[in-house]
């Protein structure tokens, strides 16, 4: 049996690609499972990612994650969509499936993955601040997953109208938009409460949502996307109230254990890729 020097490769196209640490735990979880994957790192401007993409696809790379800002303008380039990517609109996640590249998107069901051992989302009312690519990508797979219905409280009261529709529109949970009102009040009734804006993300650790924190009730179980840091202002907060509460380091390393999964078909180990990324971010949990 000749010996293979032949490595398979995955990687990411975004700009900057500087601080991304996707590389680092992904490797880690290739080498955990004994394959001979590589994940590179790639800076890729606007102009170049088709030819990135036709590149990708001559080297017949397995697969590749797309970051800003290529997750909506990638899909030009791909063959197909699977279902939750097509709802959403974006891309995070591309699968070289016997030739064809498949645009997915891990980013929300990521999230569901994180948040699942907390809580049965099934028939749950959910508050979710943001309107972004990643607050999308949230709503539609907690739809997806059963939660009863979604209020979205955004600033920008276009986006978020615009994702309330979207959800309502394509899945079975009602959707609504709530105006970001000065010292917002959560309804009483809510399971899940979500930061997916990019308040409280380093180096602004100290920028807090504009809620009423009296309206946070020990009922509820308060989720906040940012992994840097981990313990954002709004954990805290939810901590000091008895919440439980689940922050974004699950979601970056469940997002990149799905597409791992859609590129090897293997599963990975989520130990080993959140040692590795916690290492790389020189971050500690509390
Ligand atoms: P976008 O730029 O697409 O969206 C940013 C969102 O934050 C918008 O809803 C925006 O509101 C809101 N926002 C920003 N600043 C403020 C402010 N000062 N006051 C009120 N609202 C504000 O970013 P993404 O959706 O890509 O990312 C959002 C966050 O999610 C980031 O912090 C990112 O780190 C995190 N994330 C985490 C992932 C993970 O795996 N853990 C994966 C992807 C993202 P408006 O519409 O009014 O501008």
């Amino acid at each position: 049996m000749p010996k293979n020097f032949l490595s398979e490769l995955t990687g990411s196209f975004a700009t900057p690609a500087l601080e991304n640490p996707t590389g680092v735990m992904m490797e880690a979880a290739y080498r955990d499972l004994g394959l001979d994957w590589r994940y590179i790192n790639c800076e890729i401007q606007p102009d170049d990612l088709k030819n990135a993409v036709l590149g990708a696809k001559a080297m017949n790379w397995r697969g590749f994650n797309c970051s800003i800002p290529h997750k909506v303008s990638v899909i030009s380039h791909l063959d197909d969509l699977g279902e939750s990517a097509r709802i959403i609109g974006a891309v995070n996640t591309v699968v070289n499936r016997d030739g064809k590249l498949i645009g997915e998107n891990t980013d929300g069901r990521g999230f569901v993955e994180s948040v699942k051992s907390s809580l049965e989302l099934i028939k749950k009312r959910v508050v979710l601040f943001g309107a972004g690519g990643a607050a999308r990508a949230v709503a539609v797979e907690l739809a997806l997953a059963g939660v009863a219905n979604i209020i979205i409280v955004n600033r920008n009261q276009e986006r978020g109208e615009e994702l309330a529709k979207l959800v309502a529109d394509n899945t079975s949970a009602g959707a609504e938009y709530h105006a970001w009102t000065k010292q917002y009040q959560i309804p009483a009734e809510t399971d899940l409460v979500i930061n997916v804006t990019s308040i409280g993300l380093f180096p602004n650790v100290d920028a807090e949502l504009d809620i009423d924190t009296d309206f946070i009730k020990s009922s509820m179980v308060v989720a906040d996307g940012i992994f840097n840091p981990p313990e954002t202002r709004l954990i805290q907060t939810a901590k000091t109230k008895g919440c439980t509460t689940v922050n974004g380091l699950g979601m970056l390393v469940q997002q990149g254990a799905i597409a791992f999964e859609y590129w090897t078909e293997k599963t990975p180990s989520i130990e080993v890729m959140k040692a590795a990324l916690s290492d790389a971010l020189d971050i500690t949990e509390k």
